[in-house]
């Protein structure tokens, strides 16, 4: 399976809570009317600009492997080993938003418009990763759809640059997913033009391959301990789906 996806505009939701949190502020520094003035501005900005596409694309365990691998800078150990290996399916993925609001967050910095622009970085980054969620959800419904199960695979995303799997990993995957066609490419250290885009490998399997200690060589440096909310979210007593009418655009 194959495909590339859109969404429309106004299917964008952002939360004025999450961005708040994001942005590190305090809800009550945010209850001026400057902050309610930008929120408001930066909303208009993100629904004009940011354009939600995507390309997903299942692979084998043994293709996976070896673009895993990738140019060998991973480190020793890294849990998706661990995780692949108790995996039932795999799929590719890049998702952006598109370039023009990567160009309208550089332009409003340049004109020093910043709460604007800081705000509408948050709401661009936040948007991203409840897309790369809703696309989680997607491919764990394909998958019961496909297997004829009344009930679907809990499916987490991993990506490049993350828990050991080293950025250059970039190239291997898209050398095989070929985003150009949703307008995404690689530049200098593997970082994804546009900027507001996000790579990776959807993993689906029982509940329990995603949880792990987080004792890997990785995990030494890691501040934000970001995999326990993630393994929360599909092994907790309420596994929230997030879902959004993605409109296939192949062909
Ligand atoms: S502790 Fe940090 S580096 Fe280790 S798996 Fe979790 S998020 Fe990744």
């Amino acid at each position: 399976m194959r495909e590339c996806l859109e969404l429309a505009p106004d299917a964008i939701e952002v939360d004025q809570a999450s961005v708040v949190q994001r942005l590190g502020s305090s809800r009550t520094n945010c209850e001026n009317g400057l902050f309610q003035e930008s929120f408001t501005a930066a909303q208009g900005f993100l629904a004009a600009t940011a354009r939600p596409r995507c390309v997903v694309q299942t692979v084998d365990l043994a293709t996976f492997a070896g673009l895993y691998d990738g140019e060998g800078s991973n480190d020793r150990d890294t849990p998706l080993e661990v995780i692949l290996e108790r995996s039932e399916a795999l799929a590719l993925f890049v998702l952006t938003l598109g370039q023009t609001i990567t160009d309208t967050i550089r332009r409003l910095f340049s004109e020093h418009d910043y709460l604007v622009a800081a705000l509408l970085d948050g709401m661009a980054s936040l948007v991203a990763e409840s897309l790369v969620e809703s696309l989680e959800t997607r491919f764990g419904r394909h998958i019961a759809e496909c297997d004829g199960k009344s009930t679907t695979p809990a499916v987490l995303a991993y990506s490049p640059g993350y828990c050991g799997w080293h950025v250059s990993g970039q190239r291997a995957l898209f050398s095989v997913l070929k985003p150009n066609e949703i307008g995404v490419s690689l530049g200098a250290g593997c970082m994804m033009r546009p900027l507001k885009s996000v790579s990776g490998v959807l993993v689906a399997g029982e509940p329990e391959i995603h949880d792990f200690d987080p004792g890997y060589s990785c995990c030494s440096g890691c501040d934000t301990l970001e995999c326990r909310a993630r393994i929360a979210r599909v092994t907790g007593p309420v596994c929230a789906k997030r879902e959004v009418a993605w409109i296939c655009s192949d062909g």
